[in-house]
């Protein structure tokens, strides 16, 4: 064994990690791990141990580990030039923007690269609040948008907004969460209609919020699942009144929810969104995020705006790789082909578990929720417990949810087999028989 994981006296890895990186940097597990290789669907710890990946490190892997593709298009840009992607021509910026533009379904595209999902959220908050002249935002409860001075004001989800002074004035519109509360009994379209009426009420009291930020499936949030539709009658709404609508695609996008390319395809009534925003999978690990948006709002900006390293050669290679892998391997297909037979299966074995509130999701996106058993209580340390004994069994997964962590996360790199999904459940119904004990 190598790499020092903490197993004795000498802290190692663990304990230097600790002593120089800020403790709210979070890490998964009792005993950490360190990963030190992949493999289409596996990795590796520094102990040798495999793992089934069912969490692609947040959805960063988009498609596969270490796919040979991306691997060779990466090092022979590496071995050309990187640089920073401003002032000069750029060839692969260019080609993944087109694709990008062509595929986001906005009319008059324009794509602005950027080197996260919160500076992508940035941008789109720069964008809006500058086109409408105002600083206020209306967001989900529960949402996840990012870690800037921004875009931890628009976080509804409040174990991931460490301070309240932001530049924005946010209002909180109900939508994302069903399982608990008021809405919890509701069918869909009582459901729609209340979050509505919400909108419609937050509405009549405020001057002229700039937009809408939604994720059409909530990340951290738990991957909740709003009746398609839901955005569809919130754009109604705001579209009277002129306020845009930004879909944070950052773990929704690339086919990840199967039945679409884009979360907000299954709202699309009432047609695409204002600006768009993603990162995570296009770059398969590289930093790529970024911003689509009309041309008449994407150029609204009157002054000079770069991202320095945003859209670099070596990251737009490492896209425009993935992305064609993902296209001609039909991966989006793959994630309804898989992902729904994925669903059933932990339905069935939920079914025997009271500890499992709701299996949900769509695609390879898939949120397990975890209750006291016989209550409506949500149950972070069952959700820790499990997690924990899903890794004894060889399974990496994650975990997320609302006020509590108590929901299960589960989204493999899209190429999955069948019988890696069946035998990721298999793994995980042992680990929620053991955990769920355990927890309590
Ligand atoms: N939006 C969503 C929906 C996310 O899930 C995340 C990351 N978890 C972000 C934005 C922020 O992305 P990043 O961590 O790349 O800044």
């Amino acid at each position: 064994p190598s790499g020092g994981l903490s197993r004795g006296p000498d802290k190692g890895l663990r304990g230097r990690h600790q002593a120089v990186l800020p403790d709210w940097l979070a890490l998964y597990y009792a005993d950490p791990l360190e990963l030190t290789h992949g493999e289409g669907r596996h990795v590796w710890d520094a102990d040798g141990n495999k793992y089934l990946d069912f969490f692609g490190g947040i959805l960063t892997t988009m498609t596969a580990h270490a796919l040979p593709e991306v691997t060779k298009a990466v090092s022979e840009q590496a071995g050309r030039i990187n640089h920073s992607s401003t002032l000069y021509l750029n060839r692969p910026m260019v080609d993944l923007a087109e694709r990008i533009a062509a595929l986001s379904g906005i009319p008059d595209a324009r794509v602005f690269f950027t080197t996260s999902g919160t500076e992508a959220n940035d941008t789109a908050l720069l964008l809006a609040t500058a086109y409408r002249r105002s600083n206020q935002i209306l967001a989900m409860r529960n949402s996840y948008h990012g870690r800037s001075f921004s875009s931890v004001g628009i976080t509804g989800n409040k174990g991931w907004s460490p301070t309240s002074l932001s530049p924005l004035q946010t209002l909180y519109v109900h939508g994302g969460v069903r399982t608990r509360g008021p809405y919890a009994h509701l069918d869909d379209a009582e459901f729609i209609a209340a979050c509505v009426a919400d909108l419609e009420d937050l509405l009549g009291h405020v001057r002229a919020p700039a937009a809408l930020i939604a994720e059409p499936v909530q990340g951290v949030g738990g991957f909740t699942s709003p009746p398609d539709g839901l955005y569809a009658a919130f754009r109604e709404v705001l579209q009277e009144r002129g306020i845009l609508w930004i879909a944070d695609e950052v773990q929704t996008g690339w086919g990840r929810t199967g039945d679409h390319f884009w979360g907000w395809q299954a709202h699309a009534q009432n047609g695409p969104p204002d600006i768009l925003t993603f990162a995570k999978g296009i770059g398969n690990g590289m930093s790529i995020g970024g911003v689509v948006a009309r041309a008449e709002i994407m150029n609204c900006l009157d002054s000079n705006s770069i991202s320095t390293f945003g859209g670099t050669q070596v990251t737009m290679a490492a896209g425009l790789a993935n992305l064609t892998y993902l296209l001609e391997h039909d991966l989006q297909g793959n994630a309804r082909r898989v992902g729904g037979p994925l669903i059933e299966r932990l339905r069935a074995v939920a079914a025997q578990l009271p500890g499992v509130r709701e299996v949900r999701g769509r695609g390879l996106m898939v949120g397990v929720e975890l209750v006291q058993p016989g209550t409506d209580l949500a149950d972070p340390d069952a959700a820790a417990a499990v997690l924990e004994a899903a890794r004894e069994e060889g399974l990496l997964i994650g975990k997320g949810g609302g006020h509590s962590t108590s929901v299960l996360r589960i989204a493999p790199p899209l190429s999955l087999t069948a019988a890696e999904a069946e035998g990721g459940a298999a793994m995980l119904e042992r680990a929620l028989r053991r955990g769920l004990r355990k927890g309590g």
